[in-house]
């Protein structure tokens, strides 16, 4: 249930409701808009709003339910975009962010020299994977901590933030020493244990819809971070699992107006993943500007072809500088800058 404040609500009058919920022993969630204040509460609908005698309270404009089951992660709970802040870098934002960089770090030298050559083209995060989720335990499992140490110096000499993968709520500590933003991939986005120890963490979290994953399930895994009092998650479209083999995955261009419509929290797309083959990256990164992403995160090698995983939907930095460019009018065209 939320209850809607009166716009110029006085902060008593949020005090006196919030204190009333909490009586009632639940827990709040306020969400403080330029407007008015949302003031969220999970749980039994039926008893709080009967009890509750909310209407009538100082400051209340109005209760409602939410009717979705998710409830933090919808749009009734902030009608204004959440906007994520990673060292300066606003995602959600008017500014469309652009996180670039390799599938796996593979060397210190490597992910230097991709972080100077990603930022000169206009990207403003740095992505690189240390800890992979690859589908054969035989396959090039990650660098590890070594991985992250590398991040860390790349970041250092660009001034670039991080992101990296976290498989496993044993490492949330070891990456979150290292990383800005904590990626969940697609094999793990239902892994409730991990999305109950993100909720608890004070770092932004990349969640990405899984390999066959329902938009519902998106915002449902979501909101088991949100839950847990995390506020700052941004959610991915990296492609489903169809019946379509021409491409590693199928890219869902609705799911990034329906994510924006059903909730306030950033979206961002991933072409490579969505397509697995470089070639559709470009298109389909146009695609998802167009469509509104407030956020891209493109594989960047500086040699794709022997690269140590994801070569094949990897662009080279220079293919990738002159995708940046092409993007800019795109931007423009739906009033938005990249
Ligand atoms: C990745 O970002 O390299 C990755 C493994 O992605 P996903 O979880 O979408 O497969
Ligand atoms: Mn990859």
């Amino acid at each position: 249930m939320i209850i809607v404040m009166k716009q110029g609500a006085e902060r008593a009058d949020v005090e006196g409701v919030v204190k009333r919920v909490e009586e009632l022993g639940y827990k709040v969630h306020l969400s403080r808009g330029e407007a008015r204040t949302i003031i969220g509460i999970i749980g039994a609908d039926e008893h709080l709003m009967s009890q509750g005698s909310f209407e009538v309270m100082d400051g209340v404009e109005k209760t409602m339910r939410v009717m979705q089951p998710y409830k933090l992660a919808s749009r009734d709970f902030s009608h204004e975009d959440t906007v994520i802040d990673v060292r300066g870098v606003a995602i959600g934002g008017p500014k469309i962010v652009v996180m670039a960089g390799p599938c796996s770090v593979e060397s210190r030298e490597m992910i230097i020299e991709t972080a100077h050559m990603i930022k000169a083209a206009g990207a403003t995060i740095l992505r690189g994977g240390a800890f992979k989720p690859r589908s054969s335990p035989y396959s090039f499992q990650g660098l590890g901590e070594a991985g992250l140490r590398f991040l860390a110096e790349a970041r250092e000499a660009t001034g670039l933030p991080i992101i990296t993968e976290v498989m496993s709520t044993d490492d949330i500590e070891l990456v979150g020493e290292y990383t800005d933003i904590f990626q969940v991939g697609a094999r793990n986005t239902q892994n409730y244990s991990l999305l109950k120890a993100l909720g608890k963490v004070r770092k932004p979290v990349f969640l990405k819809r899984g390999i066959s994953g329902k938009i519902e399930e998106l915002l449902m895994s979501a909101e088991y971070i949100l839950s847990g009092g995390n506020m700052q998650v941004m959610l991915c479209e990296r492609g489903i699992r169809t019946y379509e083999t021409a491409t590693r995955n199928t890219f869902d261009i609705n799911a990034i107006p329906l994510l924006k419509e059903l909730s306030h929290l950033p979206v961002v797309s991933d072409p490579a993943h969505g397509t697995g083959m470089w070639n559709l990256v470009g298109p389909i990164a146009k695609a998802a500007v167009a469509a509104g992403t407030d956020a891209l995160m493109i594989e960047v090698h500086p040699d794709p072809k022997r690269a140590w995983s994801d070569g094949a939907q990897s662009l080279t930095p220079e293919k990738f500088a002159k995708l940046m460019n092409e993007l800019k009018p795109v931007a423009a065209a739906v009033g938005r800058e990249i």
